[in-house]
């Protein structure tokens, strides 16, 4: 795969892109306006949404997802959640639970079309009989180890089982058997008759059933034998009557398969598979097995962990839904797989914030100020902007006392030519509020460590400008000591330093040791005192911040969900060094 890295721009071997109240261009859309002009399905649209409940959903599949949904909604058709439980061993209840909240969250809606591939268990095993009953499955004693070594390799045909050519009537009986539990797990396979010389290794007399006692979330112990991914597949689209059955590129090989059980059983207007490139990103992986090592091995918070790729980490860490949809359809659908640049999903992310989140000023680390001429008792509520970019936001007022915060990074005593912020005997502007001139610097007399400014103030200056007309160069963002809110602030880097995390064959290797960086003892400004988790907001200067979970009344915590500008020149440099 070709990594695309070109930042806020990295769209190449991107095809299409939908916009809103508009079709789609993509090559899907084509293969559906040609099947419409043909007059086939009678010009529906059905698809589907097909997770297996072994894991949470992550990046891709919001891609997916999005295929899915979004196709059906622009062609008038309807869009079904099925899960794909037909694997016992991997399943989890709690996993169903979470995909819907998911789904739901990234603002689509199945209706009363949630479906799971168990429910058709009765179904395909009656059309398993079918197959039998039209000479084209069987009863097959190999062992495991057998079945590999018959099915030969990418360069040698394999071999016909010596059990290919049983009777239509011992195939009955034995699968009849191995459904009532006579057979030991592992003894026999049923499996399609198809062609042990084909180029293509699944269609290799696959596997259709196996048995296997194992409970199964849903249909517990009534089912010892359970169908493979590959038969249950085309057939629960048929049965829900999906028309166009979109799905990874991985699949491509596995086509020929599923059309092949929708002849064999003479499916009327059979469901086509369509196949589209995985979204891939740099810096992140998508392996569910490697995400669940990531959590098991404490390497991060946990599913939701805001640097995780899961939708529930998103979520967390602040991503707009609208933002990731957007992303995916941006990205848009092509045949070929691309890694897209991190910086790109970000930029997005960026962009949507920039229009919605408030702005409010939150001191990261906070340096103190005593405006010496100012009333001891006095609150000065001045007015600010809510969102320069929303003529609708309006402003709110904000309280300036005698003792302020301000950034300790926006003080330097000893300021090199472009630092215009404040230094000893200099004059900056507070934001919204007035002018202040540093006039003392007050240190530790153990550490030398600054530990207070203090300053005068400009009255006239109240309102953000001077009769004289005098101007500042600096701006500073700034809290009211007396009122301000302590919080807590996480700031995230990629979870991995290499754009693929793969690079040397370790991923763990690449973990990013800086990913998390926490800093206590912020203060934010009053008015987010009780704000609801998930809220956003610009801390000014700092990113787009959102509300954590982890908030108590006594302690706002925050995730940085981006920062205000792209970062990424930095991040790539520290890893060529
Ligand atoms: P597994 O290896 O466990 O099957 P999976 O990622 O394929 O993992 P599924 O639950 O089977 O997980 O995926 C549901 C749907 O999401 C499938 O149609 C799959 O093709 C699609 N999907 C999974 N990963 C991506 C991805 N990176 N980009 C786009 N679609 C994806
Ligand atoms: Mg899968």
């Amino acid at each position: 795969m070709v990594p695309v890295s070109s930042g806020e721009a990295g769209l190449q071997g991107a095809v299409a892109v939908t916009e809103p109240g508009k079709k789609p261009t993509h090559f899907i859309q084509e293969i559906i306006d040609a099947d419409r002009a043909a007059g086939r399905y009678g010009g529906r649209v059905h698809t589907r949404f097909p997770p297996e409940p072994n894991g949470y959903l992550h990046i891709g599949h919001a891609k997916a997802i999005w295929i899915d949904f979004s196709t059906a909604e622009a062609n008038g058709g309807l869009c079904n959640l099925r899960f794909d439980d037909t694997n016992p061993t991997t399943e989890e209840e709690e996993f169903v639970e979470a995909i819907k909240e998911d789904v739901r969250w990234l603002g689509f809606d199945w209706g009363d079309r949630l479906y799971y591939a168990s429910d058709y268990f009765e179904q395909l095993y009656q059309y398993a009989e079918e197959l039998i009953k039209r000479g084209k499955a069987y009863v097959c004693d190999l062992s495991p180890e057998e079945l590999r070594a018959y099915r030969g390799t990418l360069t040698e045909p394999g071999r016909e089982s010596p059990y290919r050519n049983r009777s239509v009537e011992e195939n009955l009986d034995l699968f009849r058997r191995m459904r009532a539990g006579e057979f030991p797990d592992g003894s026999r396979t049923l499996r399609a008759k198809i062609d042990m010389a084909s180029p293509n290794l699944n269609m290799r007399d696959p596997v259709i059933y196996r048995i296997q006692r194992a409970r199964h979330h849903r249909t517990g112990d009534t089912w010892c034998i359970y169908p493979m991914y590959d038969f249950a597949h085309p057939l629960s689209d048929a049965i829900e009557g999906i028309t166009h059955s979109l799905c990874t590129l991985e699949f491509e090989d596995h086509r020929p398969l599923y059309n092949w059980f929708l002849e064999a059983l003479e499916i009327p207007d059979p469901p086509q598979q369509i196949e589209f490139a995985r979204l891939e990103l740099t810096h992140t992986i998508t392996s569910k097995r490697k995400l669940r090592q990531l959590v098991e091995g404490g390497y991060v918070r946990g599913w939701d962990d805001p640097r995780m790729p899961t939708l529930r980490g998103m979520r967390r860490r602040g991503y707009p839904p609208e933002a990731i949809i957007d992303f995916c359809s941006r990205v848009g659908v092509s045949k070929t797989n691309a890694v897209i640049s991190l910086g790109f999903l970000e930029h997005v992310v960026r962009e949507h914030l920039n229009r919605t989140a408030q702005r409010v000023m939150a001191v990261l680390n906070p340096l103190k100020v005593v405006i010496t001429n100012f009333p001891e008792d006095r609150v000065e509520w001045v007015e600010v902007e809510n969102n320069p970019e929303d003529p609708e936001a309006g402003t709110r007022q904000v309280p300036f006392t005698r003792e302020i915060y301000i950034e300790r990074d926006d003080f330097m005593e000893d300021p090199p030519k472009k630092f215009f912020r404040l230094a000893p005997g200099r004059e900056v502007r507070l934001k919204g509020a007035c002018y202040i001139t540093c006039q003392e610097v007050v240190k530790d007399p153990a550490t030398g460590e600054v530990i207070e400014l203090r300053c005068t103030w400009d009255p006239e200056s109240l309102g953000g400008s001077t009769p004289d007309g005098r101007r500042v160069k600096g701006t500073l963002h700034w809290v009211s000591a007396r009122h301000a809110v302590p919080a807590e602030v996480r700031l995230y880097e990629p979870l991995f330093l290499t754009e693929d995390p793969e690079e040397g064959g370790d991923f763990l290797a690449n973990l990013n040791p800086n990913s998390l960086q926490v800093l206590t003892g912020c203060l934010v400004e009053p008015g987010l005192a009780g704000a609801a988790v998930g809220s956003r907001y610009q801390f000014l200067r700092h990113g787009y911040f959102a509300v954590d979970p982890d908030s108590t009344e006594d302690l706002l915590v925050f995730n940085r969900i981006v920062p205000l500008r792209d970062s990424w020149q930095k991040i790539q440099g520290r890893e060529r060094t």
